[in-house]
Parts: structure tokens; C-alpha cells; sequence
């Protein structure tokens, strides 16, 4: 596949970016009250090429919490550290076609469906919590920030109170997991490390290096040794281009064709498999919980640079 030049790939992101930040849809989060405090008009995108070379637009410099994302972080280091059978037993790898955040229903194993809603990645992060105890958080942090490329994660402490104190829908997801015996921890300390990994702060450039990451074979952008083992890949790359979009994961594959993951903070990560990894933020969300612009500026790209996975060459 043809990559194009750095000095016309910037042309068509520019163009994609401006374009983009016409739209002014959706609002910013407020059921996590912290979020609400952002200002709606931030606007950023960043593009990451496979030799490590990055295209920057708008306010790059600006950090968001991760929110869903992690949940794609947090599915890749289950699956780094748990035979399949483990794994399946706590969550499935089937699109529920329903809001990130419902209630759930579980599948006919009795266990979530996918681990990008809520309740299956509050499944895996039980595992998580399960295989590595009291050091749990600090190694998921550990692990995250590998993938991402930097030596250590903050985390967004007032985002991580907010949601604490008023995430009573995920405590109910919570219950009822731990009732069909999903959960082995108690509710409050999955909870605590759900939460923890949502409120992990990044930037675009974050975003966009994770993604060429991904779309790398798990090589770090420009160089060095795989993060991930590509079986962990091949799934993770699967589960999130099927399940990462939620209710609009279908009509998002047939419509723009590569994997990505979306959050309530307006983050938006696209991995484009051999090309390129996408990072946009926009706080607006719509009521699926996606930015509108993060998506207009996603479906632009794909179509600008032909990266439907199956369109033709
Ligand atoms: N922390 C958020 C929650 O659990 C993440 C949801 C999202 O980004 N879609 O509700």
C-alpha cells in the first residue's frame, strides 16, 4: 500500500482538520462532573506515521482522560497475561449493538458481551485486579504507559473523584456482575481501578503513537522491540473494530474500516493497521458517547487516504 509523502499527508490533514472544526454537535460530559468543566471549544488531532513521524493540528498540547480508551489498553493486558479459556469465561467478544453504559444483559454464557462496554471492561479489570493484587494499578499503569510509549501515566486525580463519587450506574453494572459471580473482588476495589484506568491523562500524540503501535505489529513507532505478542494483537485489533464504537460499531466498519475506540472525555483513537495511528480529541460528544467531530475527522481521513481496510488499492 502506497504511503503518501509527510509534506501531502500534512496537506490532507489540515484540510481534514479545518473541515472538521466547522461542527460544533453534541456537549461536553456531564454525568462525570469534572469533565464538565472542560472548555467545549478545545480541538485537537494528531497523525503518527509508521517511521514515528507525526503530524500535529490544533491543541495537541492540551491532556484529556482516557475514559473508554483504557478499555482497549485494559482487554490487551488480560489478554497478555490469561489463557483464552480464562478470559472467555469473564467477557465475549460479541457486539452488543446497545450504550456503552447499560445494564446489563449478559450473553447466553452468562457473561458480558465484549470488553469495550462497561460491564465487560469492568470484568477485566477484576482480572486484572485478581492476577496482580495490591500492585494491580501500579502495573496496569506500567503496562499502559509500555503501549503508549512513555515512561510513566498520570492520572487525572479530580476526574478520578469526580467519578467515584457519582458512577452509581457502573456500581449497579458492578453488583450484578459480581452476583452472576463474574466478579471475584469486591465491587469498591474494581471500581477504584476501573476508574483509575479511565482517568489516566494523554494527549493526541499519545493517542496517535498508540495507534501506529497497533497498527504496527505492536513496534513502537520508528523503532524497537514489539510491546504486545501479535496473537494479543490479532484479538485486540478484531474485538475493537467490531466492538469499539458501540451501538454505531457496524456502521462505523462499513463506513470508515479500521478499529477504533471512543470516550466520554471527546478522545477518539483510530488504528489504521500498517499505516497510521489517529489520536482526536473534542469534548462535544454526541449521545453514544463519541465526538462528532473526532468522527467526521476519522471518516474524512479514510476516505481521503483510502484506509477502509477493504478498499481497493
Ligand atoms: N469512565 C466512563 C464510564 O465508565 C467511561 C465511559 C466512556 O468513555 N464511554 O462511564
Amino acid at each position: 500500500m502506497n504511503q503518501l509523502s509527510l509534506p501531502s499527508l500534512k496537506t490532507v490533514v489540515d484540510e481534514v482538520f479545518r473541515e472538521a472544526g466547522a461542527i460544533d454537535a453534541g456537549n461536553v460530559t456531564t454525568y462525570i462532573p469534572e469533565l464538565a468543566r472542560v472548555d467545549p471549544a478545545l480541538f485537537a488531532l494528531s497523525v503518527c506515521d509508521a517511521s514515528g513521524a507525526m503530524i500535529d493540528c490544533g491543541d495537541t498540547r492540551h491532556s484529556f482522560t482516557l475514559q473508554s480508551i483504557s478499555k482497549v489498553l485494559g482487554y490487551a493486558c488480560v489478554l497478555e497475561c490469561f489463557d483464552d479459556e480464562t478470559i472467555m469465561r469473564h467477557v465475549g467478544v460479541e457486539p452488543t449493538g446497545e450504550d456503552f453504559d447499560s445494564i446489563i444483559k449478559l450473553d447466553r454464557h452468562k457473561r458480558p458481551f465484549n470488553p469495550m462496554v462497561n460491564a465487560g471492561a469492568i470484568a477485566v479489570t477484576d482480572l486484572l485486579l485478581t492476577r496482580f493484587g495490591a500492585e494491580a494499578a501500579e502495573r496496569s499503569l506500567d503496562f499502559f504507559a509500555r503501549l503508549i510509549g512513555k515512561e510513566k501515566l498520570s492520572v487525572d486525580e479530580a476526574v478520578l473523584a469526580s467519578e467515584q463519587r457519582t458512577s452509581e450506574r457502573n456500581r449497579a453494572i458492578a453488583h450484578l456482575l459480581r452476583n452472576f459471580k463474574i466478579l471475584e473482588n469486591p465491587v469498591e476495589d474494581v471500581l477504584a481501578l476501573y476508574f483509575r484506568h479511565c482517568a489516566v491523562e494523554v494527549t493526541t500524540c499519545d493517542l496517535a503513537r498508540l495507534g501506529m503501535t497497533l497498527a504496527n505489529g505492536g513496534c513502537p513507532p520508528g523503532g524497537g522491540d514489539p510491546v504486545l505478542c501479535p496473537e494479543t494483537l490479532r484479538k485486540l485489533l478484531s474485538v475493537t473494530l467490531t466492538c469499539g464504537m458501540y451501538n454505531y460499531a457496524g456502521q462505523w466498519v462499513f463506513e470508515v474500516g479500521f478499529p477504533a475506540k471512543s470516550g466520554v472525555s471527546g478522545g477518539l483513537l483510530g488504528i489504521v493497521p500498517g499505516r497510521y495511528g489517529i489520536g482526536v480529541f473534542s469534548p462535544r460528544v454526541d449521545e453514544k458517547g463519541s465526538s462528532p467531530r473526532g468522527v467526521r475527522v476519522q471518516k474524512r481521513l479514510s476516505a481521503k487516504l483510502n484506509l477502509h481496510m477493504f478498499a481497493p488499492d
